[in-house]
Order: C-alpha cells, then structure tokens, then sequence
C-alpha cells in the first residue's frame, strides 16, 4: 500500500466508527466534524487528506506549524483547508499563531485572549476555550467555574470569535463522569452565547464515548495518520 492509500484505509475506518458511534447515539453523522491532528507528520500528509476530501487540519505546536502550511500551500496551491491550533500557547507567541491558524482551541485565559486580540487586529479569529475538567493545572484548560467569567471576556473582543469549548479527556475519571461535569458548563455556555456551539472532544481512543456525550468534533491524529515517531510535548 503506499501513503495515500493507506491514509484513504484509515479514514475510512475513522469515517465508519464515526457513523457507528452516530448511529448508536441516534445522532446525525454530519453533526460531528472530523479534524484531522497532522503534528509530526509531513505537509505530504496533509496534502493527502485534502485529496481525500479533509479540510480542517490541527497542530499543536506554532514552531512546527507555520512552516508546514506554508509548505502545503505550496503543495496544494488554493485548497480550501482551515488549521487549528490545539496546542497549549504562550502569550508571546500569539502574533505568530495568527499567522497561520484560522482558529485557536487551546484558549484558556484572559490574557491570552487579550494578546490573541491584539494580533489578529481587523481579523476575525474563530476561538475555542479549553476547558479543564479535573483542574489539573499542569495539563492546561480554564477550570469550568472559571469558564463563564472567560466566556463573557472573549465575547467582548470584537477580533475574536468564540465558537465553543474544547476538551481533552481527564485522566482518572470515566468518560460519563466527565462528561457530566461538562454538561453544566456547556449548557450554561450556549444560553449565554447561542453561536458558541462547538464542543471539541474525542480523540483516537475516546471518539466513541465523545460521540455519545455530545462532540460535534473529534480531533484525531493516530487513527489517521499512524502512531507519531517522535513525542509531542
Ligand atoms: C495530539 C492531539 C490529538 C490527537 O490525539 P490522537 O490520540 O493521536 O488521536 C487531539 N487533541 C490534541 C489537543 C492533541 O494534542
């Protein structure tokens, strides 16, 4: 099998415990969308899976991100492709990440919010805000009673746009648990902002479970692209 087969047997896969989980949920499968995590992999990659018919790409570091879209640019001149940066974010690195993300998931402060603004000036950036379920300091995430207070503060920067709420799973609690703590926040969440209807949850191992608790995108990396040689801090 070369490469694009290979990716075109993995989204298939990808694709069809979509459709299952949908199925098993009785949810509407075009109600979850698919964002393919491309960070370690080549732009050949990425090139790839918008052959195959993806168009919205993630990364977590802006080091490894910047050069690889404009090498995709390159690579597939005016494709339609949007990149999302889901990794965790220093504030001085905000310009830089406006140059090629066209939405943030990884906002979790006021201050970064602020310098988010600040760079994207007359542009409208698309934001997601991570949220920490457990609180656990170390792994990033606003601490869901701190959520609305961030809430109303993104929503008052004309240069932000805020989508919705981004998650990765807590380690230690069962996906029901988490979920459950979620729900509040969320509800809480889309009656204060009705347009902030995202919620980013699910990953390889856990799209499942996500699925049945509500995602409307899951961010999958492995289960697409192979196991990453190299670590991703
Ligand atoms: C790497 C990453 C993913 C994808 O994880 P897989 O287990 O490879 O699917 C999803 N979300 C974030 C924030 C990531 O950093």
């Amino acid at each position: 099998m070369n490469r694009r087969e290979e990716l075109a047997a993995n989204l298939a896969d990808v694709r069809a415990r979509i459709g299952r989980a949908c199925a098993a949920a009785g949810r509407d499968p075009g109600g979850v969308a698919l964002l393919a995590v491309t960070k370690t992999f080549p732009a050949a990659d990425v090139a790839l899976l918008a052959d195959l018919g993806l168009a919205e790409f993630a990364e977590n570091r802006d080091q490894e991100a910047g050069p690889k879209t404009v090498e995709l640019a390159g690579l597939r001149p005016g494709a339609a492709v949007r990149w999302h940066m889901v990794g965790s974010l220093q504030r001085n690195k905000a310009r830089s990440v406006v140059g090629w993300a066209d939405q943030v998931d990884s906002v979790d402060s006021e201050r970064l919010a602020d310098a988010l603004a600040r760079a994207a000036r007359d542009r409208r950036l698309d934001v997601l805000l991570q949220v920490s379920i457990d609180g656990d300091p170390d792994r990033g995430g606003c601490p869901l009673p701190e959520l609305p207070r961030l809430a109303d503060h993104v929503a008052r920067k004309g240069e932000l746009r805020l989508r919705g709420v981004m998650t990765v799973a807590p380690l230690g609690m069962s996906p029901q648990q988490a979920f459950d703590a979620l729900q509040g926040a969320v509800t809480r969440l889309r009656n204060d902002h009705p347009d902030a209807n995202v919620i980013s949850a699910g990953m390889s191992g856990d799209l499942e479970d996500a699925i049945a608790h509500g995602s409307t995108c899951v961010r999958v990396g492995t289960a697409l692209l192979g196991s990453r040689r190299l670590a991703s801090p």
